[in-house]
């Protein structure tokens, strides 16, 4: 076999939790150890790790992914009441995802991985759509009262110097609901930078939604300053590349991307990210079958599957049975991270690696061999049910040659 390639910089790596930690071992033993000499820093996120340093490790990895600029990610437990009884943990860690996400302060860019033989719900999509999240405030840090009966509802804000402004948000008749959502400029610049920087980065138009007709001031203060980052910084570069900067109505967006042929980055609001992301995933196929990758405004880039640790399958692992596991996502986070140190270091070699591990994941389920959620949804029927170990050995070998 040829000299392995070679790294010159650091590469943060971040284990995992449950069926995708025993998936992240097969890919690289059997995928990346026998072609290159990783260069890795290595963090174990797995919960018994997190909970042993009272996540401390979580904090230490997201600040070496700031150190070294790449980090790639295994999927983890976030811990619910019930993980808490059964890992016996000291209390109910935060989400891993989200402490990272605000040490590194970075927007979530997911894209679909595409296949011949897996066709997306809607006939006219040739192309990935990729959708860029917005992943700080509005009612996901929302303050909320459940009025009991008639009362005046305010909204105020007291200014550190100055007079507090007062608007009526409603005069109740009898019981109700208020919620309080907030946003920073300072977030949504980052956010829109995000974006065009991605956008341009990946060559893809740039649509970017809101429901600014009816939230005049809210969801207006989101265009505004989209078209203010556009205006000042990246007009020139879009026009140079072809591209365009489109915003319109969330509504209007949503009927025109049905409609549409894909291959653009659609920004959305934190709701609209939620709730579209998943519509996206399931009608381009399954979970297993996207990209997900963090980029702050910094210039640090954190990959990872955008599945979870696949809990049902590795409870059979542990009794012994065989799981189809699919782990072209985590393959996918992987020559991800790979290519963006290739990128930043020159290293073409290690780019055409990636991109040859890209093209045998994809030819090997083109070829009819793939694991058992793709098997439901192949268009010509699958040739072979490959279990998880099966399915990473069809990739090795298509790679070796
Ligand atoms: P999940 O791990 O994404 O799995 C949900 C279901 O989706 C699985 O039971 C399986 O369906 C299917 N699936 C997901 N990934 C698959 C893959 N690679 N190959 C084949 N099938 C796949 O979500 P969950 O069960 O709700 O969550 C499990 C744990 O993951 C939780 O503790 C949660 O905290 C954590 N989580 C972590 C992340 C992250 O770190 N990024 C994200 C989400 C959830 P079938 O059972 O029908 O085969
Ligand atoms: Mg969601």
């Amino acid at each position: 076999m040829a000299d392995k390639i070679q790294m010159k910089t650091t590469l943060v790596e971040m284990d995992g939790d449950e069926m995708t930690r025993i998936m992240w071992a097969m890919v690289k033993e059997k995928l990346l150890l026998p072609h290159v000499n990783l260069k890795t820093e290595f963090y174990d996120l797995g919960l018994e790790k997190r909970d042993e340093t009272d996540d401390r490790i979580t904090i230490e990895a997201a600040e070496a992914i700031k150190k070294h600029k790449v980090g790639v990610k295994c999927a983890t437990i976030t811990p619910d009441a019930s993980r808490v009884g059964e890992y016996n943990l000291k209390q109910q860690w935060k989400s891993p995802n989200g402490t990272i996400r605000a040490v590194l302060d970075g927007t979530v860019f997911r894209k679909p991985i595409m296949v011949k033989n897996i066709k997306p719900a809607v006939r006219n999509w040739k192309n990935a759509i990729t959708i860029g999240r917005h992943a700080y405030g509005d009612v996901y840090n929302n303050t909320e009262i459940r009025v009991p009966g008639a009362g005046k509802a305010e909204i105020v804000f007291t200014p550190l110097d100055g007079d507090p402004k007062r608007l009526t948000i409603h005069e109740f008749d009898g019981p109700g609901i208020i919620q309080g959502i907030h946003n920073t400029d300072k977030s949504i610049k980052s956010f829109s930078r995000a974006c065009f920087t991605f956008a341009l980065d990946q060559k893809l138009d740039l649509w970017f939604s809101t429901k600014d007709t009816i939230s005049k001031t809210y969801d207006a203060r989101f265009r505004e300053i989209f078209k203010e980052t556009y205006e000042d910084e990246f007009k020139e570069k879009f026009e140079n590349e072809g591209l365009t900067y489109f915003f319109t109505l969330i509504d209007d967006a949503v009927s025109r991307i049905i409609k549409s042929e894909g291959g653009m980055l659609w920004a959305a609001k934190n709701y609209d990210g939620d709730v579209m992301s998943d519509m996206l995933a399931s009608a381009f196929g399954s979970l297993a079958m996207m990209t997900s990758v963090l980029v702050s405004p910094d210039g640090y880039f954190e990959y990872e599957a955008a599945h979870g640790t696949v809990q049902k399958h590795y409870y059979k692992h542990i009794k012994g049975e065989k799981t189809s596991s699919n782990s072209t996502a985590i393959i996918f986070a992987w020559t991800g991270a790979l290519k963006k140190i290739g990128e930043l270091n020159d290293i073409p070699e290690l780019i055409s690696f990636a991109d040859k591990l890209e093209r045998a994941t994809v030819s090997t389920i083109e070829d009819g061999i793939m694991t058992g959620d793709l098997v439901k949804l192949s268009d010509p029927p699958a040739r072979k049910t490959a279990n998880t170990e099966e399915f990473i050995d069809e990739i090795a070998a298509r790679l070796a040659n």
